[in-house]
This record gives C-alpha cells, structure tokens and sequence, in this order.
C-alpha cells in the first residue's frame, strides 16, 4: 500500500487510524452483523453513534449547554440559505464581511431575503488580508453579523473575533472547525462542511444558541428550519449515517491526541515550517498579508505561471498531491488540515528545496 499526502481542499485527508478504524468495523459494526452503511437510524446501535457524536463534539469544543448541535446536509452551501431564512426576520437586516468568494456566496444568497449589508470587504487586493472592522459602520438593529472565520481559497484567517454586541455572530468555520479552540459563546451560529476538518463530504455541523431557533420565515422549507432539526435530535429524517460515523473517530482520534489544544500545536508547526521556507526561498513566496495568514490553507507562487505548472506537475508524480491552487489565484495552495501529518509538510518543503536548486 502507498498513500499519498494530499492537499485538497477538500474532500481531502483524514486521519490514517480512521480509515483503518472504519475498515476493521466495515463489515460487522461491533457485533451487530452489519455495517453501518447498512444500520436503521432509528436503532439502538445507530442511536449510539449520533448521540456519542454530539457528546464528543460538544465535549472536544466547549460547547456551552445553551447551544444545539444539529447534523444537517446539503453542505455549508445550504447554510448561506437556511440561515438568513431563520435568522434574517427581526429587523430584516445582516451585515457581511467579503474575505472571499465563500463570503460573497453567503452574501449574495442573503440578499434574496432581505437587507444584506457589506460593512468591510478586501476584494480591492483579491482578498490576500483581513479588512480592518469599524464597529460604527454595523447596522445597530442587524439580526446576524456574517464572517467566513477561514477563507479556504484565499488562506487568510480572522484572528479576532469582532464585536457586534447585542448582534449574533455567525461564523462560516467550514475550513478551520476542529483545528483550535474557539470560545463558542461568542458565536450566536458556527457552521461547517464536514469535508475538510470533520469527515466525509454529506455532512453539515449547525452549533446554535437556543434563542436564535424557531424564528424562521413562514416560507421556509421544512428541512430548513432549524427547529425541526433541533426538536428532533437531528433525525427528522434520515441523516447522512455514515459520515456522522467517520465524524465520531475523527473526534475520537483528536480527544486521544490531546484535544483542540493539541491541536493548534500540531497545526501551527505544521504551517510554521511552510511558512519559514516561504519567508526564506529565492522562488516561491507567499500571497497573504501575514498578520492574516491561515493554519489551514497556505497558498504560494513563483511568479511564472510555467513554472507553477512544472511544480504541480512533478510534485504530484511524487506524491504530493492537490497543490494546484485555485482558478481564481492561480498558483499553488497546500490545505494542511488536522490530518495532514507533519511528515506531508516535510516532505513538501523538501521538494519545494529541490525544486528551487532545480530552476
Ligand atoms: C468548502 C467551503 C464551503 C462550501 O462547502 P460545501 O459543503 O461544498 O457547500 C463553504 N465555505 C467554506 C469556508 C468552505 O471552505
């Protein structure tokens, strides 16, 4: 067997012991005879799994007693929708901050219901920063307040939370959730994908404080209001099983590790080596300011779109695979996630080394 490291994006690595893990319990669920590809979700056994999922979740976050945790689907794509439909029904209002094009998506989605205003937006230099927030520009009666805490194609990240006071934060974490901690009680919603940092791609985690459910808009599709997620434990109708499966040893796998503090160690090490070898190379350098600069994605380029190309073409033939950067920046991005062990940055360093003597 030989596995590659992978830098996607995401659907992109998960932990080794995992997948072994699942392999092992594949086709006999401990002693049930079945998969769990195969298990109701309304038995005993599958009824283990969600609820030691949640109580993983909530244990490994912090997450306060006054929040649910809801396993939706449709991905952080729906989230842009399902949220404004259950939140946006106060005054009407939201603001946004535009870090990206995930935080213009949820934006734009916004804006089909209702007022969706942009108070700071770093589109003048393709998103390589963080704008700077001023609190006088927030609309005071807003319902939400939306951020993209890591903006997975641009690699910058928020290092402070803002402060909206009375207005509920909600953070769109799809890249960045699992990978340190976070003071959940200063977010009124976090939301995430489960494909990049959680599990498998069919998954979607909603962490929301009580008094923000059983607001939504009269129109709202049943299966897309949190309420009837909320009052039904997340099985209102079938959820996706098996990736709530894989997402309780991924939360296996990192309390065994040490937990979020951990965590952070292990990924600031992991993008600290990266990003010393960016500061120090003659050839490739990094596209973000970087006070702002994400644990998680890390684009860089040489400057020559030919040599980009060469790059991503002979690091893949050794195994380092995915470095293509996005369309939009062009270049390379390694994604890094919680799973990515140091040996894969290691290796790519190495490479990137060999290259730089090369050309
Ligand atoms: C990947 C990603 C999304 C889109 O997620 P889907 O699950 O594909 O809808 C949204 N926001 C961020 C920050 C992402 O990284």
């Amino acid at each position: 067997m030989s596995r590659v490291y992978n830098f996607s994006p995401g659907p992109s690595m998960l932990p080794e012991a995992v997948l072994a893990k699942a392999a092992e319990e594949m086709l006999d669920y401990q002693g049930s005879g079945q998969s769990v590809m195969e298990m109701s979700h309304r038995s005993k056994e599958y009824d283990a799994i969600i609820k030691g999922c949640e109580a993983l979740l909530r244990e490994v976050m912090g997450i306060p007693e006054n929040y649910k945790v809801l396993f939706v689907q449709g991905g952080a794509s729906s989230q842009f929708a399902m949220i404004p439909m259950n939140l946006m029904t106060g005054s009407g209002k939201a603001d946004f901050v535009i870090t990206g094009q995930w935080a213009k998506k949820a934006h734009q989605e916004a804006a089909r219901y209702g007022e969706a205003n942009v108070v700071a937006s770093s589109a003048d230099e393709t998103f390589s920063y963080i704008p700077k927030l001023d609190p006088a520009s927030f609309t005071k009666d807003a319902d939400y307040f939306h951020i993209c805490w890591n903006n997975t194609i641009y690699g910058t990240r928020f290092s402070e939370i803002p402060e909206t006071g009375d207005v509920p934060l909600v953070a769109d974490m799809s890249s960045c959730i699992l990978s340190e901690p976070v003071d959940v009680s200063k977010f009124g919603l976090i939301y995430a994908g489960a494909q990049k940092n959680m599990g498998p791609a069919g998954l979607t985690v909603v962490i929301i404080r009580e008094d923000l459910i059983g607001k939504a808009m009269k129109a709202t599709p049943t299966m897309f209001d949190y309420k009837i997620h909320a009052d039904n434990d997340s099985l209102y109708n079938t959820p996706p099983t098996y990736a709530i499966y894989i997402c309780k040893l991924v939360l296996e796998w990192i309390k065994e590790i040490g937990g979020l503090e951990k965590m952070k160690e292990r990924n600031e090490k992991k993008a600290q080596l990266l990003y010393d070898f960016l500061d120090s190379s003659k050839l490739f350098k990094g596209t973000v300011a970087k006070e702002d600069r994400s644990i998680m994605n890390i684009p860089f380029i040489t400057g020559s779109d030919e040599l980009d190309k060469k790059f991503v073409a002979e690091s893949s033939a050794r195994g380092l695979i995915n470095l293509k950067g996005h369309r939009t920046v062009g270049g390379m991005r390694a994604s890094i996630y919680n799973a990515m062990p140091l040996e894969g940055v290691e290796a790519l360093v190495a490479f990137m080394k060999e290259f730089e003597a090369n050309n």
